[in-house]
């Protein structure tokens, strides 16, 4: 059972044509779960209920978490504005990614496809830059999973938040296995000039003297991008603001501008921006 809830997508297309029932109940179904955060989730029902999941994700970077895998994906069973609220309730990326993790944990995928024939690098998933990979990679663990990609993303997998909460409770590794990778191993290497997400950090603390450690999580904090808006590119349609979870989006003229004080960089409204007026700005102190 297919779930429909892109109309335009081709979805209806093909699952006519190969005589297959689509789900059209998209209600809520409350899930509880054992979770690190979270003790109960409110998931679309055919992801409660479905007895195989197959999770079809992207290969491409993201703002906030630096890329989105079969892992990140899932968040997709979380019914549409609700996924604003766990912004809200878990704004720091580390908490946000735990909750992700429990997510994963709740819904576990049979299996997990990843869709890299035409993936996405850059500011991913909304204002990246398309590129032709020409590839499928698939797995039975969204985890490792996901070590396949950030290896051929060229990230360390320690400095991705979800793969992180997910190596500190023992899910996986930190770096891939050699002998977990069977198919066209010649294709299994880092991609050549792959562009990183300009949010996307290295983490630095270990080079920060010892005496004045203390002050990394507040220089991080101060160094962490920021969303932008392009005033000129902005045509004022206030998807920005309609997604943003703090509320501190306001259209005037039909410009969009942002309060800073309390966004929490999710980063959701640059990944709503139907025409890419959202830039990620990095600080101009640091260059790591
Ligand atoms: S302004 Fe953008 S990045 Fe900031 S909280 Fe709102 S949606 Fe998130
Ligand atoms: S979503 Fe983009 S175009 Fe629409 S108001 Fe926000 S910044 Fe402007």
């Amino acid at each position: 059972m297919l779930q429909a809830n892109y109309s335009g997508c081709g979805y209806t297309l093909i699952a006519d044509k190969q005589g297959v029932n689509l789900c059209t109940r998209l209600d809520e179904q409350v899930v509880k779960t054992d979770g690190v955060m979270v003790k109960e989730f409110k998931l679309i029902r055919p992801a409660a209920e479905c007895d195989v999941i197959i999770n079809l994700a992207k290969f491409k970077t993201h703002v906030m978490t630096g890329m989105s895998g079969a892992v990140k994906n899932l968040f997709g069973t979380v019914p549409g504005l609700k996924k604003a609220e766990f912004h809200m309730r878990f704004p720091e990326k580390e908490r946000f990614s735990n909750m992700i993790v429990d997510l994963c944990e709740t819904v576990k995928p049979t299996f997990n496809i990843v869709d890299a024939v035409v993936g996405m690098e850059g500011d991913g998933p909304g204002s990246g830059t398309p590129r032709k990979l020409g590839f499928l990679l698939a797995g039975a663990d969204p985890y490792y999973t996901d070590l396949a990609i950030s290896h051929m993303m060229g990230f360390e997998p320690a400095n991705l938040p979800i793969m992180k909460a997910a190596i500190d409770r023992g899910l996986v590794p930190r770096q891939l296995p050699a002998d977990c990778v069977c198919g066209d191993t010649a294709m299994f290497g880092r991609i050549e000039n792959w562009a990183m997400p300009k949010s996307y950090k290295v983490d630095f603390s270990d080079r920060v003297p010892r005496p004045i450690r203390w002050a990394t999580p507040t220089v991080e904090k101060m160094l962490a991008p920021r969303p932008k808006i392009k005033k000129s590119a902005c045509i004022g349609c206030g998807k920005c603001r309609d997604i943003c979870p703090q509320q501190v989006i306001t259209i005037k003229e039909r410009k969009a501008s942002i309060n800073m004080k309390n966004c929490i960089r999710c980063f959701c409204c640059h990944e709503m921006c139907p025409v890419k007026a959202i830039d990620v700005k990095r600080s101009i102190f640091f260059n790591i």
